[in-house]
């Protein structure tokens, strides 16, 4: 039987997802799912919702954690009967992730998260396309939105911050992405691991071991030391950003290009994920 919390917590996250207008129940949803807490909570939630769910895994290759990552969410998806798409780099690039970070390591100053995100990122889209999804949902919650809020600033990116929300709603310009959401925007870290062990996820709790030291990493625990000091400091962070969003204009908004070289989205012509794969060798192909 689910505890009380357990009744909130969920009920919470569909309220996120009517109140956003994240998903209807004609089509397909394809969740982003690790192997963590967070996007397993996001399939679980939807798919017991009535939501057509359906996982989308990317196996890093990262040894035993992707090991572990990719038989959780084998085990979870066929206990509940839901369909799981497995990708990997070397569908798509050719190569590991392991093998194409240590290229574009040599070659430029770019972090192993920052490599390995952007070309997860691609691989989620572009696979989102192939199977005709109508939402693509990831796991991130109010941390991870604080963190990056935080980090756009610090980098001297402030107005990435703009395109921030639950669900971010595309202009025709940028149908190139499948519409993006976020269930878990306003749910803390510790609720959703509360969550997940009442559940009894069948989950890792720790982080990518790739991640050790990272930029993103640090900023995460820093803003979580901030919390000692202002309780709700992550709350604070995210709703400041989403009431300044309203309040700047719309002629800041960046459009999308379709890349030159394999048509995914991209800012200036060619995607970050040619750019890298094109400084170590050849790009992915279009569709
Ligand atoms: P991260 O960038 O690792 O903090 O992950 C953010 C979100 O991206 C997760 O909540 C998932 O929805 C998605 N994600 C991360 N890693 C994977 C993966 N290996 N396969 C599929 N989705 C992933
Ligand atoms: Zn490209």
């Amino acid at each position: 039987m689910t505890s009380r919390f357990a009744n909130d917590f969920e009920t919470s996250v569909l309220r996120t997802v009517q109140r956003y207008s994240l998903a209807s129940k004609n089509g397909r949803v394809l969740v982003a799912c690790s192997g963590g807490k967070d996007s397993t909570s996001v399939l679980s939630i939807l798919h017991g919702a009535g939501y057509s769910a359906e996982a989308l895994h990317i196996d890093l290759g990262i040894g035993e954690w992707s090991e572990s990552n990719r038989k959780n969410i084998s085990d979870f998806c066929s206990d509940r009967g839901i369909t799981l798409h497995i990708a990997s780099t070397r569908d798509y690039f050719g190569s590991s992730v392991c093998h194409i970070k240590s290229l574009v390591q040599s070659r430029s100053d770019l972090t192993s998260c920052a490599i390995c995100g952007v070309m997860k990122k691609w691989i989620l889209n572009r696979k989102a396309k192939e199977l005709e999804a109508q939402r693509l949902a990831t796991g991130h919650n109010l941390d991870d939105e604080a963190r990056t809020f935080i980090m756009n600033l610090v980098n001297g990116n402030p107005e990435l911050n703009l395109y921030a929300s639950p669900g971010r709603i595309f202009s025709k310009s940028q149908s190139l992405f499948v519409p993006r959401i976020k269930p878990l925007f306003f749910m803390r870290a510790t609720q959703i691991e509360r969550y997940s062990r009442e559940m009894a996820f069948p989950v890792l709790y720790e982080r990518c071991p790739c991640s050790k030291g990272s930029f993103g990493r640090t900023i995460y625990e820093d803003i979580s030391s901030f919390e000692e000091w202002v309780p709700g400091a992550k709350d604070n962070i995210v709703e400041t950003f989403l009431s300044l969003q309203t309040k700047l204009s719309a002629k800041n908004r960046t459009t999308t290009l379709e890349c030159k070289l394999c048509g995914e989205p991209s800012r200036s012509g060619i995607c970050r994920t040619c750019s890298m794969l094109l400084s170590v060798r050849s790009s992915p192909s279009r569709t």
